[in-house]
């Protein structure tokens, strides 16, 4: 048996498109203010992605570039400003900051209901609470392409392999609230491919390459696959490749339903971030949240 593709990309694609064709209906463009400090090369990449997405789903996009050396009271000052400005809907401060900058304290600034990457306290306890909030875009993009592989998930075991707080962990408490029977695992997880073979539903977010082989997976089981592993090869154009934290060849053989690395739940990430703004301006303006989001 070959599992089939979860197309994370046509996913994304089709939420953009219905973002899209929503925001011309709204009373004004919703406005993401993204903030990037320091030169890290793939955080570049990152901003001008979710820049460029912003836009072509025609909404607002406003970049801050910092040096490197900003110092938290500056960064702070600039949060303090987004906060206050009423034609902001959603803040997102790139991460890792540059490590003299108090990362915790810095999310701590940002409006609860402008936090686009649902990962202040507020929206924590929102999330804890089931009460409405933005929830954070990676796991909201796995919930996503649950639903579009198996439809409702009602009484699905799901295993989550990470319990981080950007990804396992709100992972856990999203795939609940979808009335799935959640079982979080970590490192120190006792005989983890047995507790993965109980999974209808198996989430990877662990950061280690190619880890969960076949031998993790329930026949039939749909497999998400969160990692991002930059991998050593001679073969490809840049001398490397990016893997999930899946061995995406021999799952497949196992697996009913996998996303691909990369194509699968990366596209979804930029996708619910754009959601997020139109759902935080929503929420702030009192407009009724388009249908479709
Ligand atoms: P973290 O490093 O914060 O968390 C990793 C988790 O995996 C921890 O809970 C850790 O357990 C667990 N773990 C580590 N080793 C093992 C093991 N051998 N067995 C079982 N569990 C283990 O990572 P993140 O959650 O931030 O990210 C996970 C992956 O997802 C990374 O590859 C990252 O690049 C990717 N990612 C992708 C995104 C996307 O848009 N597609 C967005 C965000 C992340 P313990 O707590 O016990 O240490």
């Amino acid at each position: 048996m070959s599992a089939r593709l979860i197309d994370g990309k046509a996913i994304a694609a089709a939420l953009r498109q219905r973002i899209a064709a929503a925001v011309p209906a709204l009373p004004r463009p919703p406005a993401l203010a993204v903030v990037l400090v320091g030169d890290d090369p793939a955080s570049q990449v990152y901003v001008r992605n979710k820049a460029r997405q912003t836009r072509a789903a025609g909404m607002v996009s406003i970049e801050h570039r910092l040096p490197a050396d900003t110092a938290q009271e500056a960064l702070a000052a600039l949060l303090q400003g987004l906060n206050e400005d009423d034609a902001v809907d959603g803040i997102l401060v790139q991460l890792p900051l540059p490590a003299h900058l108090d990362e915790a304290a810095i999310i701590g600034q940002i409006d609860p209901d402008k936090d686009v990457d649902g990962l202040t306290e507020a929206n924590a306890g929102r999330l804890v609470l089931n009460r409405p909030g933005l929830r954070p875009c990676t796991p909201t993009g796995c919930v996503i392409l649950a639903r579009d592989t198996l439809g409702d998930l009602t009484g699905k075991n799901c295993v989550i392999v990470g319990r981080s707080i950007l990804v396992g962990k709100p992972a856990a408490l999203l795939f609940l609230q979808e009335n799935c029977t959640v079982t979080i695992a970590h490192s120190r997880t006792r005989d983890l491919p047995a507790l993965c073979r109980t999974a209808d539903i198996l989430i990877a977010a662990v950061g280690r390459p190619r880890m969960i082989g076949a031998d993790f997976i329930k026949p039939g089981a749909c497999v998400i696959d969160v990692g991002i592993n930059r991998i050593e090869d001679s073969a490809a154009e840049k001398g490397c490749r990016l893997v999930g934290d899946v061995d995406f060849e021999a799952a497949r053989k196992a697996a009913g339903a996998i996303t691909p690395v990369p194509g699968g739940v990366g596209p979804m990430t930029i996708a619910c971030l754009l959601r997020n703004t139109v759902l935080a301006a929503c929420a702030r303006k009192g407009w009724p949240v388009p249908e479709g989001l």
